[in-house]
Parts: structure tokens; sequence; C-alpha cells
């Protein structure tokens, strides 16, 4: 289904004023300066954990918001501009918008490990703008192109379904494989979903709300749930024993940042099991069962955002119908709505809120 440019000459932009005020504005229209850009008319947008925990505290992780900022940054849209040495994009394009533009220059980008430049200018993290407004500038290498068969709102998904991808290759899950994921909500369901898709032949979800776990096995993105809710380690334990038939998982990924989930997925692993830190929780940690990491000789490494083609290989999924990201939209707003859209996630009842528009 293509989806037309409106040819409007705005730039409404949803904008964090300071801590619980959010407005919309009219801001000026990007002007499309560097040859290797392109103007992107954004179409939908999914609201993140990250910037809900701007909304309600200005900061997340070590970012502080010092200014007001656009939010946003799981987007995708129609190209309305191409700069003059544009190639594999045209207008009318329909594309997934990767939202992290790292230096061109930086010892990172060019080892490819782009995702951790140090002067990474990522979207809605300050001091750089989101997304959540009618029109954003990419690099043209930052844009996926949308297959005819991928929509719009499966585009806007990309983002976090990109970041299960990174982690399921810095763990580099292969056929054959066994799978634990701590936590249910997007990322943690994208991240088994990837899991499953790249060979994991068993992948076991673990959390503490009924429906997500339910929600996880039904979409087909893991093959089974627990719900770990005033359970100890050895009974976790004794459930993933007996479904992987008297085995531990070769990998764990902590999608909670919860220090007890993170200390309870790596003691799950098997020996030489490898782990990835997703979640974002205190910078620092107690019971951290390093003693088993050592005796085990189990793999740690943390996994932030995506890197090189990861946002390639999940448009892939999604077109070749191995993950099925459409479930996960609960909610959804128009652009105009989006101060409802915020204060809704706080109620928690929703697993991923899209925001559509502007108009
Ligand atoms: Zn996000």
């Amino acid at each position: 289904m293509s989806v037309k440019p409106s040819g409007k000459n705005d730039n409404p932009s949803v904008i964090l004023q300071r801590v619980g005020e959010i407005t919309i504005e009219d801001r000026p229209v990007p002007k499309l300066v560097d040859p290797h850009y392109v103007k992107i008319e954004i179409k939908y947008t999914g609201i993140c954990g990250s910037d809900a925990h701007y909304y309600e505290t200005g900061c997340c992780g070590s970012f502080e918001v010092t200014s007001p900022m656009v939010l946003g940054h799981e987007s995708s849209g129609v190209i309305v501009e191409v700069g003059s040495k544009v190639k594999t994009l045209k207008v009318g394009d329909q594309v997934a918008c990767e939202p992290g533009i790292p230096s061109r220059y930086s010892y990172e980008y060019k080892s490819g490990d782009y995702n951790l430049c140090p002067e990474m200018a990522f979207a809605a993290t300050p001091p750089y703008d989101g997304t959540l407004c009618r029109y954003y500038l990419l690099p043209e290498d930052f844009c996926v192109k949308l297959p005819s068969n991928v929509s719009l709102e499966e585009g806007a998904l990309v983002e976090p379904l990109s970041v299960g991808v990174h982690a399921g290759r810095l763990a580099n899950i292969v056929f054959g494989d066994t799978l634990v994921v701590f936590g249910a909500g997007p990322v943690g369901l994208l991240t088994a979903g990837a899991g499953y898709a790249f060979g994991a032949t068993k992948v076991i979800i673990i959390d503490i709300v009924q429906e997500k776990l339910d929600f996880a096995v039904k979409n087909k993105l893991a093959t089974h749930s627990y719900n770990s809710k005033g359970k100890s380690f050895d009974e976790i334990k004794a459930f993933v024993v007996e479904t992987l038939g008297g085995k531990l998982p070769t990998v764990g990924i902590d999608c909670t940042g919860n220090k007890f989930c993170i200390a309870n997925t790596i003691k799950l692993l098997a020996k030489k099991g490898r782990y990835v830190q997703v979640g974002m929780g205190a910078a620092t940690l107690d019971g951290f069962p390093i003693a088993y990491v050592a005796e085990n000789e189990i793999l740690v490494t943390g996994g932030f955002r995506y890197s090189v083609d990861n946002y390639k290989t999940s448009v892939e999924l999604i077109a070749s119908g191995k993950i099925n990201v459409k479930p996960l939209i609960t909610d959804r707003f128009t652009f105009e709505e989006s101060i409802k859209a915020y204060q809704y996630f706080k109620e928690g009842k929703s697993i991923k809120i899209m925001i559509s528009g502007p108009e």
C-alpha cells in the first residue's frame, strides 16, 4: 500500500519542554543541505520506554534533558526529497528510519561498531531532537527501504526489533541453540523472536505478567514461557531444565535491567553459555554471580542499540514472515493526540503504542 507525501509546508513537532510537560509546536522545516541526505515525511512513530523516562524523570541512563527536545526515535516514513548524490532511494519510497548518526571519522565507525561511536547523534537523546515531527533528515544509508509487503506501521517496529537482532548477533545464535530471555516488554519479545528466527530450537521467555507471556507464545516469538512471580531460582531452573530435556540454555539475554533477573539469567546458563545484557537498570549491581561466570566460562557482553545491517536484517525478517511484529501494536493514537499517548503509556497497559502522522 503506497502512502503519498502530504505536500504540506509546516513541521509540527512533539516537544518535551521539561519533566512532565509535552507540547506540540511548529518548528522550521529542515532544509536538505548534505547531498547524501534525504528528507522523510514521518508517518508512524512507536513510543519507547526511553521517551517515557525522559518525560517522567528528565533522564535515561546517563543522559539528561536540559533544554526542550523533540521526542521519538522509532519511526518510518516516505521520502519527499533526495540529495544530489543519493543513489538508492527516490521520492515516494517508504523507509524505516535508523535514528542514530555516528561520526564517519570515529574509530568505532571505521571498525564496524558505529553504535558505540562517542560522537553519536541519536534521535531524542539529549541534545538531539527526535523524529516525532513531520519532516526529518537522514543520510541515505540510514534509511532501509520497505518492500511492498511490509507496511509503514511495521516499519516503525524495525527499531526495537533491531535491538533484538543485534543481541542475537552478539550472542552468535545459530541453529540448535537454546535461549532464555528475561523480560517480555517490546524489546524482550522481539529479542526472543529474533533468537527464534536465527535458529534457536527452544526459546523460553520469563516475566511476571501472564498476558505478556501468553502473547509471546501465541505469536510465535517464544516456544515456552514461565511466570516467575514469587518463584525461587530453583523453581525457575527446574522448569527450564525440564523444558530443555535435562539441559541448560546455551544463550541468555536479560531485557529487564533488574538485578535478580540478571543473576538468574546467568546462573541458568550451560557451561560456555553466552550472555547479553540488553536491559538498562541501575548503574552498578549487587549479587552478580561472578563465581558462576568464572567457573563455567560464561561469555558476558553488553548489547547497545544496533549496528551494521541490523536494520536490513530486521526488515528481511518481517518481509519473509519469520517474525510477525504487527500484533505488538496494541494501541493507536494520532499525532495530535501525542500528549494523551504518553500519558496512556504510563498506565502500562499497552505493549506498543503507535502514533500516526502528523496529518
Ligand atoms: Zn526505542
